[in-house]
């Protein structure tokens, strides 16, 4: 994936990729720990940084590319796979990832988005899941649970969610996996494969939002439904996280119950082969679980390979160069 992307000797560290922004995000959200693992990740691929270029839309973790001391564009909302597009094709010498949300990627941009994925552009796709859409203070999203209240619905929502990996697959993407914010180890694992991936990668990360989830199914008849909520847990207890990504800081009310379906027993481990062309078994493998968090799979769903939309437009590109050169006079003189 960062093949062709200029290398560095100069020492990387977390703090090398720390910008000198101000984190403001609030206290308590899940993408602390995703910032935390990219920052910590990014050195290991020893790339330049001013070959890498974190392209968003708009959203809380559209504010990701002021926090990373790399290139990047917050551009606009739902549009930044087609400007990441550009780039890619563009620029084989550049790095190229977005990070989007779930309201984001799915509901405006979400055509952007299947049409980058089956193009297989050179793309790493960070698709933070809250279920929510955060920074307009908490309406539902294409991935909210049905019957979700919200301030944009507060009788329940009626739609019915996308299964982002589901969809993805379905859009035959040649890299699917799905992470979770408080996993540090799996991310990390699921991270570094994405960027070794050549072609688009989508990386769906559960990602919990406290201000607008916890809480969300009180008013819901059913109490079951609480259980549906994006919590993050780590060795079964609940992870706190604080203001500067670091773990340890105490939040009060944010209660959480999610486990990986490796955490649930060993009978529930899937051995998937991810390198089948055909998406199907992980198709289903996606399904399970259903809105059900508490079995829903992490892990690489699909890595295969296949010719990228950038490679394949340049070369044809040069193709076309070589094969009649460029006549500027005539370009010029027009049709007579
Ligand atoms: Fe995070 Fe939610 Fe706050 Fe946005 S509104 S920064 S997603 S906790
Ligand atoms: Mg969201």
């Amino acid at each position: 994936g960062t093949a062709g992307v200029p290398t560095t000797d100069e020492k990387q560290t977390a703090k090398s990729y720390t910008s000198d922004q101000e984190v403001r995000w609030c206290p308590g959200c899940g993408d602390y720990a995703v910032l935390a693992a990219v920052r910590s990740f990014l050195p290991e691929l020893r790339l330049k940084r001013e070959n890498t270029v974190f392209v968003s839309g708009i959203g809380c973790s559209s504010r990701f590319p002021y926090y990373l001391n790399t290139y990047g564009v917050h551009s606009i909302h739902g549009r930044a796979p087609a400007i990441a597009t550009g780039l890619a094709t563009s620029r084989p010498d550049l790095s190229v990832w977005v990070v989007t949300g779930d309201g984001d990627a799915l509901s405006i941009g979400g055509n952007h988005l299947i049409h980058t994925l089956r193009r297989n552009v050179n793309l790493k796709i960070l698709l933070f899941n809250n279920r929510i859409y955060g920074l307009t203070k908490g309406q539902y999203s294409p991935t909210s649970e049905q019957g979700k209240v919200t301030k944009s619905t507060p009788a329940g929502s009626l739609d019915h969610p996308f299964n982002p990996v589901s969809l993805a697959l379905g859009a035959e993407a040649t890299f699917v996996a799905r992470a979770m914010d408080s996993d540090r180890k799996q991310l990390t694992e699921v991270l570094r494969a994405a960027a070794e991936h050549r072609g688009s990668a989508l990386v769906e990360i559960y990602q919990n939002c406290p201000i607008f989830n916890d809480g969300a199914f009180d008013v819901l008849k059913d109490p079951g439904e609480r259980e549906r909520r994006i919590v993050p847990l780590r060795d079964g207890e609940p992870i706190r996280f604080g203001p500067d990504g670091e773990f340890g800081v105490v939040q009060d009310g944010f209660e959480l119950r999610v486990r990986k379906v490796s955490e649930v027993g060993e009978d529930a481990v899937v051995v998937h082969d991810a390198s089948r062309t055909d998406p199907g078994y992980a198709f289903a493998l996606s399904r399970l679980g259903g809105q059900d968090l508490e079995h829903t799979p992490t892990g690489i769903f699909r890595s295969v390979s296949r010719p990228t939309y950038d490679d394949l437009a340049r070369e044809q590109v040069r193709l076309a160069q070589e094969s009649k050169p460029g006549d500027l006079a005539a370009l010029l003189r027009g049709n007579d």
